[in-house]
């Protein structure tokens, strides 16, 4: 994906961020936590808004889907069955000089020259040798090591090559230069290293690189001895620190889930971990769920809640973050084949397919479709509009091995077009593993399938089973389950499928916080133009719905009004009261925090200019500065539907 740096745009964010109380770095005095973060006043009301809208649309507001609050730490088994254990990982690799730590795949790829150094010498060493010698250091180390350790890879063949290397340096010098060759061998440090000088930059840069790396490996004044071809060019290479050139370590997988021990006793039986996710949560309870209530699939089943990875490079504000909300729903929805037997055929996808409201014959394509449809409705509702969303449809190759498909829903952030959703279509990969691994059967019983099966003849039977088993086989799964598959369906039972759109809470909130900063130019009374931030966010989701003012705070029937309108209008949204400093100064504090609208109570709203303008007070909006007069009796009526 791709990455426009815009940093100064974004540590600009990051800076209103702390000094307005959206979003502080964790543990600050003492130094902060990598990949760690907390939401200061305004910041929890602007995540709580989310999570409220986010809940609201995925499960008040409908009828099939259900939530569930599930405990971060569960049972160990749950990550094994998941694959978490075994496979929850991203490649690492380490920077040779510097040591710091990079996530493999996200390396900036790097072209230009590689130096490639086979060993180093100590510079000392060097000085002692050819103190009485004729053969120069550069026969041993620019020619000989290198061609020796081309040759052999080891430098058990040195003798040889000595041999004849000094001959036709030095005849007579043979003895001497293998006593030399024999003082160099035991203080040579074989280790090989590469650099990667970008185009332009000179030799030395590489060379000063390799020295600190043989120098951080004991080698006082490290005299290099390159490898032979000493050097190649490269092309969008990952394997090379951007910030110096130095070489990687290869990659090594690396488990990004949190571990702790549970009780007192801290052995290995007793280890579980802090989810990565909280979708396998919701497939554990499924079975509750559906037992305890009356839902029936096509069903879901929504949670909100926090998740930790221990990412490798924790990066771009809280965009990776190591603990993090995620707001999950897993859709269960019947195989395919189930939608056959009981409609005849399944509705297929195309272009400009009708997705308003799902119908009984919808296979797992038009359900993921809907979906995406669905997320696209929601985040339009909180002004992320069709301008700043953008889609990446995983390609075969991408998927795993037990999805169907997988749409990253993107937005543009201004360090690049990044996930902010995954919306998956996961085939029944997730109940299936969990009833595998637990015993306990997470089938459902559809009488209306069941009804639909019996209809059939022996031959329709025999007919639907050998197409199942066919179209299994193109899908490189066996003959065998499918007529397993086949026999359980036939009665009536089915592993639900599934899609699973998943949404990151922070990274939801990073995105509304980048689209809502703006810079306004605006004049003061004395005429200076200064620049000042106005934080557009859509009402639904500002911190602050309403800031109440009185025009001045040293007239108590002023504040007393004033008083009285933020006591009503607080029970109802939430609302902040200002009576310090100019009202043009509160303004411009509401406007940072990003707050819609403004009330004040100025001398009219006491009846100073008659009766008509008695109990109003003025209403100022955020985004185009407008101000009008609503009637103080009015202003919960206006305020509700536009920030609800
Ligand atoms: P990425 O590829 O960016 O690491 P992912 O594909 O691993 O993300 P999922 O496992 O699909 O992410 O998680 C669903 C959502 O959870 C993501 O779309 C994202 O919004 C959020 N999320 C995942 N990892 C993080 C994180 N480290 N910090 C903040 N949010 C995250």
């Amino acid at each position: 994906m791709s990455q426009t740096k815009e940093i100064p745009l974004m540590e600009k964010i990051v800076s209103l961020c702390k000094r307005k109380g959206f979003i502080f770095q964790s543990s600050e005095i003492y130094g902060g936590i990598n990949g760690f973060w907390d939401y200061g006043p305004l910041g929890a009301e602007l995540k709580r808004n989310l999570r409220e809208t986010w809940w609201r649309a995925m499960t008040r507001e409908r009828e099939d889907v259900v939530g569930l609050d599930a405990t971060i730490i569960m049972h160990p088994n749950i990550w094994k069955a998941s694959g978490h254990v075994d496979t929850f990982s991203d490649p690492m690799s380490d920077c040779l000089v510097t040591k710091k730590r990079f996530r493999s795949d996200h390396v900036e790829p790097q072209s230009g020259i590689i130096y490639n150094f086979i060993g180093a010498l100590p510079q000392r060493v060097i000085f002692d040798v050819f103190a009485d010698s004729e053969l120069t250091p550069e026969f041993w180390i620019g020619w000989l090591f290198p061609r020796a350790y081309s040759e052999f890879k080891t430098f058990d063949g040195l003798a040889g090559l000595i041999q004849k290397g000094a001959a036709s340096q030095q005849k007579g010098e043979v003895v001497n230069a293998e006593k030399k060759a024999q003082a160099l061998l035991e203080s040579f440090v074989l280790n090989e290293f590469k650099v990667l000088a970008p185009a332009g930059k000179p030799q030395e840069s590489a060379a000063k690189i390799a020295c600190q790396f043989y120098e951080s490996r004991g080698i006082t004044n490290p005299v290099l001895v390159e490898a032979e071809p000493t050097r190649f060019k490269v092309e969008d290479s990952r394997a090379f620190n951007p910030e110096n050139g130095a070489q990687l370590t290869e990659p090594k997988p690396f488990n990004l889930m949190f571990h702790t021990y549970v009780g007192a006793t801290a052995s290995e039986d007793d280890k579980a971990y802090l989810r990565p996710e909280t979708a396998q949560a919701i497939f554990v309870q499924f079975k509750n769920v559906v037992d305890s209530t009356r839902v029936k699939v096509p069903f879901g089943i929504c949670q909100i809640g926090k998740a930790f990875r221990n990412e490798v490079t924790p990066r771009n504000f809280t965009f990776r973050s190591r603990e993090f909300e995620q707001m999950e729903l897993e859709f269960f929805i019947p195989p395919d084949e189930a939608v056959r037997l009981v409609h005849g055929s399944v509705a297929a996808w195309s272009e400009g397919a009708d997705l308003s409201s799902p119908q009984p014959n919808w296979g797992w394509e038009m359900w993921h479709r809907y979906w995406v449809a669905q997320r696209t409705a929601y985040y339009a509702g909180i002004g992320l509009g069709p301008d700043v969303l953008d889609y990446f449809w995983q390609g075969k190759a991408d998927l795993a091995h037990y999805a169907r498909a997988c749409v990253d829903i993107l937005f543009k952030f201004p360090f690049g077009t990044e996930e902010l959703e995954g919306i998956a279509a996961r085939g029944d990969f997730d109940l299936t593993q969990h009833q595998k691994h637990s015993g306990k059967p997470l089938e459902v019983f559809d009488e209306e399938l069941r009804a639909a099966a019996v209809k059939l003849t022996d031959e329709q039977r025999a007919a639907f089973i050998a197409e199942v088993q066919e179209d299994w086989n193109d899908h490189n799964k066996s003959r065998e389950d499918a007529a397993l598959f086949c026999e359980r369906l036939l009665k009536g039972f089915y592993v639900p499928h599934v899609i699973e759109p998943s949404a990151g809470l922070d990274r939801l909130a990073l995105a509304v916080l980048t689209l809502a900063y703006t810079e306004v130019e605006k004049t003061d009374a004395k005429g200076n133009k200064e620049t000042q931030i106005v934080m557009r966010f859509h009402p639904r989701i500002a911190p602050k719905k309403v800031a109440v003012f009185p025009l001045l705070k040293n007239k108590p029937e002023l504040v007393a009004k004033a008083r009285a309108i933020y006591d009503t209008l607080k029970k109802h949204v939430a609302a902040d009261y200002d009576e310090g400093g100019s009202i043009g100064k509160r303004y411009a504090r509401q406007d940072e925090a990003g707050t819609p609208f403004c009330v004040t109570v100025d001398f009219d709203t006491l009846g100073e200019k008659g009766p008509e303008l008695l109990d109003t007070v003025t209403l100022r909006h955020r985004d185009d500065g407008s101000q009008e007069r609503v009637k103080i009796s009015d202003l919960l009526g206006r305020l509700l539907p536009l920030v609800s």
